[in-house]
């Protein structure tokens, strides 16, 4: 649905991989910060300490995805620059 709701408006469509980890990333500087539970509502990236609010920053993650996807061609890479890379979290939960 949404692929045709897109080019009925002229819009560009990217699907993303549903393993795509877009709420273990930091969306400021794409270090994999490790699964968070669901009650995690906020968290600060263990690299530069960026303070994220997790929808938030899930919504950025698929749209660079989505974006690189478009890039690479239609049908999307084969690779997959996210499914490897560093870990460690410190989560805070919501208050
Ligand atoms: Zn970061």
């Amino acid at each position: 649905m949404l692929e045709y709701k897109a080019a009925l408006h002229g819009r560009t469509f990217a699907k993303v991989d549903r393993a795509f980890p877009s709420s273990q990333v930091c969306s400021a500087c794409g270090f994999r910060d490790g699964p968070k539970p669901l009650h995690v509502r906020e968290w600060t990236c263990g690299e530069w300490g960026t303070v994220h609010y997790r929808d938030h920053n899930a919504v950025r993650n698929v749209l660079f995805e989505g974006r690189r996807i478009v890039a690479a061609g239609r049908g999307g890479d084969a690779k997959r620059p996210w499914s490897a890379g560093r870990t460690g979290t410190r989560a805070r939960t919501a208050r």
